[in-house]
């Protein structure tokens, strides 16, 4: 039975490279019919953020990521580590357990990640290690310390880490590292999860590809209904002509404010406004009233004007389908400065 495990350390909102091992684990365990374990590696206490576990946890949900176990701390385990350590290590001068040049228990008797890791994999029948190849240092010697404690270890597989265009670790210098900061930029989770499963397990290092990324955003919104769309932006359904051309949530923010703020900008095109007004009155539909203003000359950028206060954005007709008629009759009124 396939069994593996995610264990990110609580430093806050997850790493996309550790987003991306999150995937690939639960993946190997759908595929195989098997079960993900989440663990938390609080054992280093200079890496433990304040509330980091429940960002990772935040994050997983917002990603679709499900574990079938967990999350189990590692810090509670410190008994179960501690009796370990003496089974198979030695004490040094310095009053700490250490197996050959690895230190297991630390003077003070807290354990270390590489004991801690050892025995929680060991402990939970872990069959597979899923992980980015800032590991594959760790892998020798974590098997031999569940070999030392009568087990036998998993299957260790690394795969490339994710860095950013210029090569180096990515990092929040390139614009986003962390699924927080990808959230921030108005990326919806699907198209996230769908970058990342789209790496699938490299087995080199790959250059995060936000172009890539971009695509798959507005694939993802453009596969929204009206409904969720609005309810993702929060704003009423009314709204989602408008919100239908954007490439990101935050974008869609700002389009929706077009249509739900109400411009104060003078426009200086009374008979356009006219015209406007006099066909939307008639009824005609959004498409229909920008064409039939645009073959009588009328000027468009002053009917955009009009109707956000701004000289770009979305495509007209969406806006004017994006307005209740009275609003619409209301903004086409003449407003002279
Ligand atoms: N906690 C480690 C990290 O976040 C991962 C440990 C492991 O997968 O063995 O980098």
């Amino acid at each position: 039975m396939v069994r593996v495990r995610f264990a990110p350390s609580p430093t806050g909102s997850l790493h996309l490279g550790n987003a991306l091992s999150a995937v690939a684990n639960r993946r190997f365990a759908d595929e195989h019919g098997g079960t993900m374990l989440l663990r938390i590696d609080d054992t280093d206490p200079a890496r433990n953020a304040e509330g980091g576990a429940e960002a990772i946890v935040a994050d997983l949900e917002w990603l679709g990521v499900a574990w079938d176990e967990g999350p189990v701390r590692q810090s509670a385990r410190f008994v179960r580590h501690r009796e370990a350590a003496h089974l198979v290590g030695e004490p040094d001068d310095e009053g700490a357990l250490r197996f050959g040049r690895t230190t297991l228990l630390r003077p003070d008797g807290t354990p270390t990640y590489q004991l801690a890791t050892a025995v929680d994999d060991l402990d939970f029948g872990i069959t597979h290690v899923i992980r980015g190849n800032d590991h594959r240092a760790n892998a020798a010697l974590q098997a031999e310390l569940i070999r030392a404690l009568g087990g036998e270890p998993p299957e260790y597989v690394h795969h490339g880490l994710l860095l950013g265009e210029d090569g180096r670790k990515l990092s929040k210098r390139h614009g986003a590292a962390s699924l927080a900061d990808l959230r921030e930029l108005g990326f919806p989770a699907e198209a996230v999860r769908a970058y990342l499963e789209e790496l699938g397990l490299p087995r080199h290092d790959v250059r995060f590809d936000l172009a890539r990324l971009r695509r798959l955003s507005t694939e993802a919104l453009a596969a929204l209904s009206d409904e969720e769309l609005a309810a993702r932006v929060g704003v009423p359904v009314s709204a989602a002509p408008v919100l239908r051309g954007a490439r990101d949530l935050v974008e869609a923010r700002e389009y929706a404010k077009l249509v739900l703020e109400p411009p104060t900008t003078p426009v200086d095109a009374p008979e356009t406004l006219a015209r406007a007004r006099e066909l939307a009155e008639a009824g005609l539909e959004p498409r229909a009233l920008v064409r039939e203003l645009k073959a009588v000359g009328g000027d468009l950028r002053a009917l955009r004007l009009a109707l956000t206060g701004r000289d770009r954005g979305p495509e007209l007709w969406a806006v004017v389908a994006a307005l209740p008629r009275d609003e619409l009759l209301r903004r086409l009124e003449p407003r002279l400065g």
